[in-house]
């Protein structure tokens, strides 16, 4: 049946950034389709794992710091010592920094690019090495943004960063359909979380914001929900290097 291609029961997830916004909501949607989540943060994961605990869900925290790239594979073994095995990856870890382009310094630029892409490149690496061992493919979702598709402003790094990881999404998509991984990613719109806590604080920008999404509201981590259950499910099996929109229509405008 239909549904059941939905079901998640018995995979093995990870996602980064776990313990806060698009990836804290992610986890909980992807216990909720019934996998076992590791969630990956620099921080503690408390709240994620007591909303997905109390569902009876099962949550693994991984502490790691992913500005470090040596990290990657530290990840990846350390969820594999707790299951042995791996389903599904999440890249969601991702930071901004706004300031002016003209002002931005190399080192800002670096911090950047090497959590929004070099990580996202890197850990795929090594799952999709791990999903070939196993022989069963896997799913890896990346989330991409409206930069992905827009220019945005005060941000080069970061839409630099977001608009490869549409890229990617697509060549990695060509090189590994043949082994069986599905690599797709989501372009969330303008959503209510840390991310976009400057510019809901300026009213103006907000006011701009609200008026240009069709669906008149900002999204919600429980947004994301259905997109990435159905992207890391079977139902998604011939869906291959495409990057979904959950963004109130912001793009259709
Ligand atoms: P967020 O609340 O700031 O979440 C970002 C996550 O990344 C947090 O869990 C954060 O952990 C983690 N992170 C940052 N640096 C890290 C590091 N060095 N090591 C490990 N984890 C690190 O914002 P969000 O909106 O949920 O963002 C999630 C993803 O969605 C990002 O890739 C973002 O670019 C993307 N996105 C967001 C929007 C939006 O409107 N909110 C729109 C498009 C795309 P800490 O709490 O420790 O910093």
């Amino acid at each position: 049946m239909i549904l059941d291609d939905f079901s998640l029961k018995g995979k093995v997830a990870v996602v980064t950034g776990a313990n806060t916004g698009l990836g804290q909501g992610m986890c909980v949607a992807l216990a909720q389709a019934g996998a076992r989540v590791a969630g990956v943060a620099r921080r503690s994961c408390a709240e994620t794992a007591q909303l997905i605990n109390k569902d009876g869900g099962e949550f693994f925290e991984v502490i790691a710091d992913m500005s470090d790239t040596k990290n990657a594979p530290v990840i990846l073994n350390t969820v594999l010592e707790k299951y042995g095995c791996v389903d599904i990856l999440v890249n969601n870890a991702g930071i901004i920094l706004r300031e002016d382009a003209v002002n931005v310094t190399e080192e800002d630029w670096n911090k950047v690019i090497n959590l929004n892409l070099n990580m996202v490149f890197l850990l795929s690496q090594a799952f999709a090495r791990q999903y070939i061992r196993q022989g069963h493919g896997g799913k890896i979702v990346n989330v991409a943004s409206m930069t992905s598709y827009q220019g945005g402003i005060r941000i080069p790094a970061y839409t630099s960063s977001k608009s490869a990881v549409l890229g990617l999404t697509r060549e990695l998509a060509n090189e590994w359909a043949k082994h069986g991984i599905n690599v797709n990613a989501i372009a969330p719109g303008y959503m209510a979380t840390n991310n976009t806590a400057q510019l809901r604080d300026d009213e103006k920008r907000s006011g701009e914001i609200l008026d240009r999404i069709p669906a008149g509201r900002w999204g919600t981590p429980e947004d994301m929900a259905g997109a990435v259950v159905f992207l890391c499910s079977k139902a998604a099996e011939y869906v291959h290097g495409f990057t979904v929109a959950v963004d109130g229509g912001w793009l259709a405008r």
